[in-house]
């Protein structure tokens, strides 16, 4: 008997998860992405895309599919699809597992800002012009139209449409992973005195976070938004464990 398991994704670890589980007979593996990135990157198994329709929509989504086990491996910062997840998991009666990235911890030296969102990022920067590297989704940029006395650097995976209308912003389009080196020599090339992040957690964001502590810089980090409690593991290799143990408990192993 193939059990069948969604996976939420749009981060490097569902993707990780779908390689590790693609192979295994046992299993029967769709990953569903949000749908935002114009060209995502491959997936070794059914990639199914866009919203649910809230989390009654994502409750009949996994009784019709009959899926038994979802694991919500969205970003830390997706609060809503995770709400609903476990919403939708409760209501179908399935197991839920989250997959969760640790936050990344204050260093010495670490000049960090801690704000709730993007408006109180904005005040973080305050009223005489900076420049200031936006590492953040398309989502919260607009917020920093309120300021147009600073100059931005913006990083995106897709083309921001339409532009900031701010008279200095610059945007570079690339995709992780971000290496300290080359971080840093992009925040003294442009002169960069803020950056505004995500807590996002991981390795591959990390380098910007490594490369302001060594030069001093200011870094505006979001608060992680607050998470439903489901059970919850850190990396790829503990929710095989936990799909392993669950399986065992279905089999009645
Ligand atoms: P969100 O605010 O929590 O979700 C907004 C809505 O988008 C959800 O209610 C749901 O629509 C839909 N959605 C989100 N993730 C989905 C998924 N994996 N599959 C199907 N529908 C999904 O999420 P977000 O912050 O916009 O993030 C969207 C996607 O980008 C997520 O997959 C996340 O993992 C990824 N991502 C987010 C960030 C970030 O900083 N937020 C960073 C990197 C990657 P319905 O209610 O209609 O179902």
């Amino acid at each position: 008997m193939t059990h069948r398991i969604l996976i939420l994704g749009g981060t490097t670890e569902a993707r990780q998860l779908a390689e590790r589980l693609a192979g295994r007979a046992e299993f029967d593996v769709t990953l569903s992405l949000a749908g935002r990135t114009a060209n995502p990157v491959d997936h070794p198994v059914p990639v199914r895309s866009g919203g649910f329709g809230g989390a009654e929509g994502l409750a009949n989504y996994l009784k019709e599919q009959e899926i038994s086990l979802l694991v919500d491996a969205t970003h830390p910062y997706a609060a809503r699809i995770s709400a609903n997840a476990a919403q939708a998991a409760e209501e179908a009666g399935i197991k839920i597992l989250g997959l969760r990235r640790p936050p990344w911890r204050r260093q010495p030296y670490d000049r960090w800002t801690l704000v709730t969102d993007a408006q109180a990022a904005v005040a973080a920067l305050g009223p005489h012009p900076r420049k200031v590297f936006l590492a953040l989704g398309r989502q919260e940029l607009a917020a920093f139209e309120t300021a147009p006395q600073h100059s931005y650097l913006i990083r995106s995976v897709d083309p921001v449409e339409p532009p900031l209308a701010v008279p200095n912003a610059t945007y570079v389009l690339a995709r992780g992973p971000f290496a300290e080196d080359a971080e840093k020599a992009m925040l003294v090339e442009r002169r960069i005195d803020a950056i505004v992040a995500k807590n996002s957690g991981g390795a591959a964001t990390y380098g910007k976070i490594a490369a302001a502590r060594a030069l001093g810089i200011e870094v505006i980090l979001f608060r992680r938004p607050a998470l439903p409690p489901v059970a919850t593991v850190e990396t790829v290799d503990a929710t095989i464990a936990a799909i392993d143990h669950w399986l065992a408990n279905e089999r009645g192993v």
